[in-house]
C-alpha cells in the first residue's frame, strides 16, 4: 500500500479559473508571481492552466455564471463530481457515487503516513482525472483501482458490480504480488500494465495519475524510497507520457522528479528564473505588439505567455558548456481559425521580427510521432532579445496537452470508439512493444528492452508502399524489414533510402523513404551476426537469433537436440499459456515447486511432459495460479 501521501496537492485551478477563450482578443498573460520552492514544485503552468477550452466549456461557465449554484461544494468527493459534470453533463453519477461508496467502505480504517484517511489517495487521483476530462468509467475505476490491492475486494467482486471494463482498468493498475514475482515483480507489474494498455490504453492514463498524487506527496516518504519512486517516475513514467502526448502530466512529473532528485539544480533554476524582474514587462510589450500585427493580417488569436518548465530548462543546462539556466521567453499563439491562418501568422511573426536563421520548424506538415502539431519559430525581439514563438491551432493546442486524452474530454464513448483508440498512429509504439513482450520469457529482458525502447527518441520512416513506420532514434533498414515482419527482415538484401542504395546497417533518419529488398525463393542467405551490433529494435535482435538458434539446434547432435527443444517447446506452452491469463513466468521457484508436488524431479522434467501431453500447458499454467495468489475473501465482506 503507498502510505506516503498526505492531501490533494492544490489543483483548484481547475478550467473554471481558467481564462476564457474568446478566440479574439489578444490576452496580455503576465507571467504569475510567485513560483513555488520544491516542496510543491513550478505549477505556474502545470495541469489545468493552460488548458484550451472547447466551446462547449465556455457555454457551461456562462451558463455558470446566470446561474446560481446550487451549494458550494465541500467534501473532495463533491468538488470531483463538480468538475466531472463542467466537463461531462450527462455523467452517470450514480455509479460514480457507488463507486465512491465501495471505496470509501473498502479502504475504512486505513491510513496513510501523512495521517489522513486513505481513500483522500484515491479520491485525489480521480480528481486529476476529471480536470484531464476522462469519461466516468475511467473516474469509478480510479476510485478503485487500490481496492484490490490493498483491501480484500476481489477483482471478480468489482467485475460483478461495475461491469468488464473497470475491472480490466483495475487490474492493469494493480500491483503483482511480490511474494510470487520477487525480485522481477516491478518488472512484470509494468509489463501487465503494458499488456492491459494495449486492450485500453487508459490503463496507462489512470497509472499516470496515481503516480502523479504519489510524487506530489512524496515527502512523507523516507529519502531512499523517494529517490527510488523518482528514478522509477523517470525511466518509465515520463516517458509514456510522452509516447501518449500528455504533456500537462508529463511537464509536472518532470518537475517533480528533478525537485527530488536534483533539488540544488531545482533552486537554483527556481531562482533563476525568479530574477527577471524585467521579464513581465518585456513580454506584455512583445505580446501588445505581435496582438496588433496580427490584427492588421487579419488573423484572430490569442496571444499567451508560455514559459518553460524547469526540467527543460534543466535538460538545457546539461549541454550547455556554462551549466547556467537559460530560460529564453516563449509565446504561444493559438490561431482561431485552421492551419492556413497558422501560416499566416508566421508571416506575421517575421514581418515584426527578423527570423534567427536556422531555427523554423515545420511541425505542421510534419507531426511528431505523438501527434503533436505546431510551427516553432525563434526571432530577434525588441532590444534584440531571442524569443521562441509558437503558433498552432486551438485543436492542435488541445492535442499538443493532452495527447491520446483528448478524445475523452467531453465525449462519451461507446465501447467499439474505445476499441478504435488503440488502433490511432500514435499507438504504434504500444503495439511494437506488445509484440515483443509476447517473444520474451525473462521479465528483466522485458523491462530492460522497455527501458532501452522508451529512453530513445523516435522516428518516423516511410515505407515505399507508403506506410509510416515509428522506429526508435538510430534504427536500420534491419529492423525496419523485421518490423514488417519476420520473412521481410530474414530476406533483407539491401535498400533503397530517400531513392539511393544504402547498407542495410546504415542509421536511418527522420522522415526518411525506405525501400526494403527482398531476397526472392528459397535460396537466400538470410540475416547477418553482424546486423546484431547495429540494430536498435529488440524484435530485430530476437529474430535474428532466432534464425541462428533454429539452425544451431538443426546442426546439433540427435538426442540431445530433441530433449533441449521438448523442454524448451514445454517452457514456451507455459508461458504463453500464463501469457493468455495476463500473467508471466517470472522466476523459476513456483515451477520447481509445482513439479515436485506433481512427482517430477525438476522443471525441466514438467516442460518435457507438457511437452510430450502428459500434462496441459492450461491446467498448469492455472495451478501456477492459484499456488501463488491470495484466496479470494467470502464475497460477503464485500460492499
Ligand atoms: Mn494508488
Amino acid at each position: 500500500m503507498d502510505t506516503d501521501a498526505d492531501p490533494v496537492a492544490p489543483s483548484d485551478a481547475s478550467s473554471a479559473t481558467s481564462p476564457p477563450d474568446n478566440g479574439q482578443a489578444p490576452e496580455s498573460t503576465t507571467p504569475e508571481p510567485d513560483r513555488a520552492g520544491p516542496a510543491v514544485v513550478n505549477t505556474r503552468r502545470s495541469g489545468a492552466e493552460e488548458r484550451a477550452s472547447p466551446p462547449g466549456d465556455t457555454l457551461a461557465r456562462l451558463v455558470r455564471a446566470v446561474l446560481p449554484w446550487p451549494s458550494r461544494p465541500h467534501s473532495p468527493y463533491e468538488k470531483l463530481v463538480r468538475v466531472h459534470r463542467s466537463i461531462h453533463p450527462k455523467a452517470n453519477l450514480p455509479l460514480l457515487h457507488h463507486a465512491h461508496h465501495v471505496a470509501h467502505k473498502m479502504h475504512d480504517g486505513q491510513v496513510r503516513r501523512s495521517g489522513e484517511p486513505y481513500i483522500s489517495h484515491p479520491i485525489a487521483v480521480a480528481r486529476i482525472l476529471a480536470e484531464l476530462g476522462m469519461d466516468t468509467t475511467t473516474l469509478v475505476a480510479a476510485l478503485l483501482h487500490d481496492t484490490v490491492e490493498d483491501t480484500t475486494c476481489t477483482l471478480e467482486a468489482l467485475r460483478k458490480d461495475f461491469g468488464d471494463s473497470v475491472a480490466h482498468l483495475v487490474d492493469g493498475v494493480t500491483k503483482l504480488d511480490g511474494v510470487f514475482f520477487g525480485a522481477s515483480a516491478e518488472a512484470e507489474t509494468i509489463r501487465k500494465l503494458i499488456i492491459a494498455a494495449g486492450e485500453d490504453v487508459r490503463v496507462i492514463v489512470i497509472k499516470l495519475a496515481d503516480r502523479l498524487h504519489n510524487m506530489r506527496t512524496l515527502r512523507f516518504k523516507s529519502r531512499p524510497s523517494q529517490v527510488r519512486k523518482a528514478q522509477a517516475t523517470r525511466d518509465v513514467l515520463v516517458p509514456l507520457a510522452d509516447r501518449l502526448g500528455i504533456h500537462v502530466f508529463k511537464r509536472e512529473l518532470e518537475d517533480l522528479v528533478l525537485a527530488t532528485l536534483d533539488p540544488e539544480a531545482y533552486e537554483c533554476i527556481d531562482r533563476h528564473v525568479n530574477a527577471q524582474p524585467s521579464r513581465a514587462g518585456y513580454l506584455r510589450t512583445v505580446m501588445g505588439e505581435l496582438a496588433c500585427e496580427l490584427r492588421a493580417a487579419r488573423v484572430h488569436a490569442t496571444v499567451t505567455d508560455r514559459p518553460r518548465h524547469y526540467w527543460s530548462i534543466y535538460s538545457d543546462m546539461q549541454s550547455s558548456p556554462s551549466r547556467q539556466p537559460h530560460d529564453m521567453p516563449r509565446i504561444v499563439i493559438r490561431v482561431a481559425g485552421d492551419m492556413t491562418d497558422c501560416y499566416a501568422a508566421l508571416g506575421a511573426v517575421h514581418g515584426l521580427y527578423r527570423p534567427a536563421p536556422g531555427r523554423f520548424k515545420d511541425f505542421i506538415a510534419t507531426p511528431k510521432f505523438n501527434l503533436y502539431q505546431s510551427l516553432h519559430t525563434t526571432v530577434i525581439g525588441p532590444d534584440n532579445e531571442p524569443l521562441e514563438v509558437l503558433v498552432r491551432t486551438e485543436e492542435m493546442h488541445h492535442t499538443a496537452e493532452y495527447g491520446v486524452v483528448a478524445q475523452y474530454r467531453g465525449r462519451d464513448l461507446s465501447e467499439p470508439h474505445e476499441k478504435a483508440a488503440s488502433s490511432r498512429t500514435e499507438l504504434d509504439w504500444l503495439r511494437r512493444l506488445l509484440d515483443w513482450q509476447r517473444e520474451t520469457s525473462d521479465s528483466s529482458e522485458f523491462l530492460a528492452s522497455l527501458h532501452s525502447d522508451l529512453s530513445s527518441g523516435q522516428i518516423q520512416i516511410f515505407t515505399s508502399g507508403g506506410d509510416q513506420i515509428m522506429l526508435p532514434t538510430g534504427a536500420t533498414p534491419v529492423d525496419l524489414a523485421y518490423a514488417i515482419s519476420t520473412p521481410t527482415g530474414d530476406r533483407l538484401i539491401g535498400a533503397y533510402v530517400n531513392g539511393r542504395l544504402a547498407t542495410v546497417t546504415a542509421m536511418l533518419d527522420d522522415g526518411d523513404v525506405v525501400e526494403i529488398i527482398s531476397a526472392s525463393g528459397n535460396d537466400y542467405p538470410g540475416p547477418s551476426r553482424e546486423w546484431l551490433s547495429a540494430v536498435r529494435t529488440p524484435q530485430a535482435q530476437r529474430q535474428i537469433n532466432q534464425w541462428y538458434d533454429g539452425r544451431d539446434a538443426d546442426s546439433g547432435d540427435g538426442e540431445s537436440g530433441a530433449l533441449t527443444s521438448k523442454i524448451q517447446a514445454g517452457r514456451l506452452a507455459v508461458s504463453m499459456a500464463l501469457r493468455r491469463r495476463g500473467r508471466a513466468l517470472a522466476g523459476d521457484a513456483p515451477l520447481i515447486n509445482l513439479a515436485r508436488k506433481l512427482g517430477y524431479p525438476d522443471a525441466e522434467a514438467l516442460f518435457v511432459a507438457i511437452t510430450e501431453t502428459r500434462l496441459r500447458a492450461e491446467e498448469i499454467a492455472e495451478q501456477l495460479i492459484a499456488s501463488v495468489d491470495r484466496t479470494a475473501p467470502d464475497s460477503a465482506d464485500r460492499a
